[in-house]
């Protein structure tokens, strides 16, 4: 789709909003400076209020009744980021999608170099963006998305590129293919890669947030990178068979170890501490496969509930109308 008025092609800047009140007016400066410097292309830049308990909404608002290129969407409470890049996505009209992190942590002015790679090669349906470095970021969390990574990649079919940011333009091909993988857990990294497509990466020094804290805890990382595993991955649903044939081998040669024993004449009332470990051993195993399943298990339980990824209980709409209600 191309805006009519102006025949420009029109791109959809997508940001997903969390308790971001401080980071908005920064946020809105830095994006109007690359959109009028980007002056051959129309834009819509759609705000995702993901549930915030502070004045992001109506900051979100006053940006939206100041100026009609900022959409946006409010959801009744908190769904996560995933919930929120999903919205976005299905509220663009966009040629093309963006996208960006509300802190300017994935700067904005390195669109025009991103858009150019997409418009020099038409084979080209993404481009990602990834840190060169890690740097500012604490060194216990950069060592476990590390550990992450190489274990994702050893384990699933999908590519995970290291240090990837959700920072991503992409065709509007691309985008609703994305847009028809409507699973209810959601890992977008690993869905960007999944539907394929040919993405070209540039890399750039991480920066630090502009303003306000961090939404994701170490914990919050860490749950979410096993919905990555349990999505991408069934691994670890082999665990429990690996160690069962593995359990069977060593009991055979347990056997064979007491049977001999037993024809050499030798007594057989000893070994109380070592049974005990294998006991223990075993049982703590099989308590970690039916884990691993519950995770599995989980999962399908609520994706077959088919409930809705988000809930919206406000949109620009909503603040036209009501203007135009005040106007009547
Ligand atoms: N975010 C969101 N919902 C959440 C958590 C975060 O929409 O539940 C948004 C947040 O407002 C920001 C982006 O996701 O625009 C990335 O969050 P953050 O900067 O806190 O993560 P970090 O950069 O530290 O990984
Ligand atoms: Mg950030």
């Amino acid at each position: 789709m191309t805006e009519s008025n102006t025949g420009k092609a029109l791109i959809s800047v997508m940001v997903p909003c969390y308790n971001e009140e401080e980071s908005l007016p920064l946020f809105r400066a830095e994006i109007c400076r690359v959109m009028e410097q980007m002056s051959a292309y129309a834009f819509e830049v759609i705000f995702v209020d993901d549930g915030s308990k502070d004045k992001t909404l109506s900051v979100i608002r006053s940006i939206a009744s100041e100026d009609a290129r900022f959409r946006y969407v409010s959801f009744t409470r908190n769904f996560g980021k995933e919930a929120a890049m999903y919205a976005a996505l299905q509220a663009s009209r966009g040629d093309y999608v963006v996208y960006m992190d509300a802190d300017l942590q994935d700067p904005p002015a390195l669109l025009p170099e991103m858009m150019a790679i997409l418009e020099k090669d038409s084979e080209v349906d993404s481009v990602g963006t990834r840190r060169s470095s890690r740097k500012g970021e604490p060194p216990i969390r950069s060592f476990f998305a590390n550990l992450f990574y190489r274990m994702i990649n050893r384990i699933s079919d999908v590519r995970l590129i290291p240090a990837a940011r959700d920072y991503r333009l992409m065709t509007r091909r691309m985008a609703d293919s994305i847009l028809s993988l409507c699973e209810y857990n959601r890992f977008s990294k690993g869905i960007f890669e999944w539907v394929g497509f040919r993405t070209e990466w540039i890399s750039y020094e991480n920066i630090e947030r502009s303003a306000g804290k961090t939404k994701f805890s170490f914990w919050k990382l860490f749950k979410y990178s096993l919905e990555c595993i349990i999505a991408f991955s069934t691994a670890p649903l082999a665990f429990a068979s690996v160690m069962g044939i593995l359990f069977c081998f060593v009991s055979f040669v347990g056997i064979l170890v007491i049977v001999i024993r037993a024809l050499l004449g030798v007594s057989s009332a000893f070994g109380w501490a070592s049974l005990m470990c294998v006991v223990l051993f075993v049982g703590g195993v099989l308590e970690l496969s039916i884990g691993i399943l519950g995770g599995y298990l989980s999962k399908t339980y609520l994706e077959t509930k088919r409930r809705p990824i988000y809930l919206a209980k406000e949109t620009e709409q909503d603040l036209q109308n009501g203007r135009r209600e005040e106007n009547e």
